[in-house]
């Protein structure tokens, strides 16, 4: 409808502005009625609710006013919100399960592309891309008994954008209490909640992050499609199986599904776990598909080349792409003696990268030239956890792609950073080893 509204005579427009108030009353009257029932102690339900399913997903309109709507199944609690910069709308749903092709949603009136994925903690998330700055003019669920979420935008202003909050809508009372409830619990992962962190001071901690999911897919093979986010999930839990195998650490992960976890929750987790090292599995892509082999990255403010600088760049942007707004990507640390714990645990980064590289030299394959580098990427920026990014390989690469596909190369992956993890370890002086902070005579942290 908003598609043909070039070509609308213009004494029709006042009646479709009466449509429009009527519209934004309603979301505003819904919105009232979710804030006093979310407050009003209702029980929360079962967790074992099935997921939504998102049946379709239509966008029409122009550059002025687009018409986003997205049929589910049925009446649940969400949350609309834009992003300012870049421009963006973001729709937050329960667990749900998307059932339209992935061309979806993309490259008409304000919307130019849109993406979705599972979110940590059982939720989903779509996100689209607008062209411009654009506000939600009017937002309605389940208006005639359906299960149908629509959306209008117009086009607007960052100022605008930045002032605007995120609408809730839809949701029987106790389900909307259970999504006010679990925002206190944002970004955190189910599955890790679920394990309380036991002490165990003679087995080394390591956190395991596998980069990307959700709606963040990472890069992707321009041969096959294959994601990133695939490809070190894989590669990830079969390091965590050949970790745990051994009996000698205590082993997690920032997530184990396809889900996205922000940045700084992955940073979180691991001070959290009171890790003792952290391994950011990553893999790249080069306009060179020739380029292969792994590359080991470890913090530093100042990159040590340009493409290092490039790749912390296309890493880092992993939030803004699916949505989240970045928090201070910086660590709280108040107490000047925490330089020395930073100083400390860049050294043992620097170790463990080195550890790394040794084992990968002798039964993978590294990247031509330096295979070191270094650069701001902010998933390695605990001051009190040792952490390094392996980029396996490149899925631009078809060598390279059908090793990472190859549960066999896996598994002797994951040998040889066995090796180089009991190597670190070991020059730390495992068991009853001093962990980062203490080792430079440093505020515990
Ligand atoms: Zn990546």
């Amino acid at each position: 409808m908003f598609g043909r509204e070039g070509g609308i005579a213009g004494e029709k427009r006042p009646l479709r502005r009466v449509a429009l108030v009527a519209t934004v009353i309603a979301a505003v009257l819904t919105l009232g009625v979710v804030v006093r029932v979310a407050t009003g102690g209702a029980s929360p339900v079962a967790a074992a609710t099935a997921p939504v399913e998102a049946r379709d997903l239509h966008v029409d309109g122009d550059a002025r006013r687009t018409r986003i709507s997205l049929d589910l199944d049925r009446d649940v609690p969400l949350q609309v919100f834009t992003i300012a910069e870049p421009p963006r709308l973001v729709v937050d749903l329960p667990e749900t399960r998307f059932a339209f092709a992935a061309d979806r949603g993309g490259g008409r009136g304000l919307v130019a592309s849109a993406r979705w994925g599972a979110e940590a903690g059982a939720r989903a998330r779509i996100v689209f891309d607008l062209s411009d700055p654009a506000e939600i003019a009017a937002a309605t669920l389940g208006e005639d008994g359906l299960g149908r979420l629509v959306v209008v935008l117009d086009r607007s202003t960052v100022p605008a954008m930045r002032a605007a909050r995120p609408l809730r809508l839809g949701g029987g009372p106790e389900t909307t209490a259970t999504i006010a409830a679990a925002k206190g619990d944002r970004d955190r992962p189910a599955a890790l909640a679920a394990t309380p962190h036991a002490p165990q001071p003679n087995r080394p901690v390591v956190v395991i992050d596998p980069g990307h999911g959700g709606v963040d897919v990472g890069t992707r093979s321009p041969a096959t499609g294959t994601f990133e986010k695939t490809v070190v999930l894989d590669m990830a839990a079969e390091i965590e199986r050949a970790l745990e195998a051994t009996g000698r650490y205590e082993v997690h992960a920032t997530r184990t599904e396809d889900v996205y976890v922000p940045l700084g929750r992955r940073v979180a987790i691991a001070r959290e776990m009171k890790a003792d090292l952290l391994i950011s599995i990553h893999a790249d892509a080069e306009y060179d598909h020739s380029v292969r082999g792994a590359t080991i990255y470890t913090v530093s403010e100042r990159p040590s080349d340009a493409k290092a600088a490039a790749l912390a760049a296309k890493e880092n942007a992993a939030d803004a792409l699916s949505g989240h707004v970045a928090a201070d990507e910086r660590d709280e640390v108040g107490d000047i003696l925490a330089d020395l714990t930073i100083r400390e645990t860049r050294r043992f980064s620097l170790i463990a990268a080195r550890d790394i590289l040794e084992e990968y030299r002798r039964h993978g394959r590294l990247v031509k030239g330096e295979a070191h580098r270094q650069a701001g990427l902010k998933v390695l920026r605990a001051h009190d956890v040792p952490s390094v990014l392996m980029e396996i390989g490149f899925l631009s690469n078809k060598e390279d792609e059908k090793l990472m596909t190859s549960p066999q190369w896996r598994e002797k992956i994951a040998g040889s950073l066995v090796t180089a993890v009991d190597r670190f370890f070991h020059e730390r002086g495992v068991p009853g080893m001093a962990r980062a902070g203490e080792a430079g005579a440093a505020a515990s942290p």
